[in-house]
């Protein structure tokens, strides 16, 4: 089964199994998006990716348990741009641990750090191993900014021809908004951009590396957007969103499967 943590009955959740059981915990954030989208994109697109993923699917005789959603992460890179919120790395690192106790204590032993914000990732990777040796547990991290999570359908559906196309507030990030919240997108507003130029005579250091810089969101972009949001289309927001389900089926399945 899969159900969210939220609606679950304090003695069901006793009972439960948890040698078979994961936890994941949704990590998100708040922060600009351009022109043309809402500040709650990365929430917005985890929340609705969940919701589609408990519906679809079920694991038989397993139990993926999907913890309350962090909507604010580590944005600090976008402070500056309205809206934008965050935690210090601090803060998040004692949210991320404080609730990893609660979920210990009610017994469980495999959490899934689920993120969908390209900030919180070195965090995320850091502190899985802090959880891991502090309680014991196994603790992953998936994340799809720096991972090859979403490469084979960017094969097929990608059309932004700039490496940077696919970063923030972008083709990608556009595509799934158009699918899951059309109403709080704004096409009209829309600008590309991104920072070939900037680096156009780099070998070495860039936002990829393998020099990396410890870059402010506005270092890099004016209009707070880095990709080519205009190759966007709700018809692949939706083909975008059915494959991270089905990646995301695959990757518990495995996880269910798989200890240390
Ligand atoms: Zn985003």
């Amino acid at each position: 089964m899969v159900a969210f943590w939220k609606n679950i009955i304090s003695e069901d959740m006793e009972k439960l199994n948890k040698e078979e059981s994961l936890v994941m915990l949704p990590i998100s954030a708040i922060e600009q998006h351009g022109h043309h989208l809402p500040v709650g994109t990365d929430s917005i697109i985890l929340e609705g990716l969940l919701e589609k993923f408990a519906k679809e699917k079920e694991f038989p005789g397993k139990n993926v348990i999907i913890g309350p959603q962090l909507f604010v992460g580590k944005s600090n890179e976008h402070m500056g741009f309205a809206g934008t919120m965050t935690y210090t790395a601090k803060t998040l690192y004692d949210m991320i641990d404080e609730l990893t106790d609660c979920i210990v204590k009610s017994g469980f032993k495999r959490l899934l750090l689920t993120n969908s914000h390209g900030g919180n990732t070195d965090l995320l990777n850091l502190i899985s191993r802090d959880l891991r040796i502090k309680y014991g547990i196994d603790v992953y991290v998936f994340d799809w900014w720096f991972t090859s999570f979403w490469q084979e359908l960017l094969k097929t559906e990608k059309e932004s021809e700039s490496p940077y196309g696919v970063f923030h507030a972008c083709e990608l990030e556009t595509s799934l908004m158009l699918a899951l919240a059309p109403q709080t997108v704004d096409m009209s507003r829309l600008v590309d951009e991104t920072p070939d130029k900037m680096f156009e005579d780099n070998e070495y250091v860039s936002l990829y590396g393998p020099v990396n810089m410890g870059w402010k969101t506005r270092d890099v972009t004016e209009s707070g957007v880095i990709g080519t949001p205009s190759k966007a289309t709700g018809e692949k927001g939706e083909k975008m969103l059915q494959y991270a389900v089905e990646k995301l089926g695959e990757i518990v399945t495995e996880l269910l499967k798989f200890g240390y």
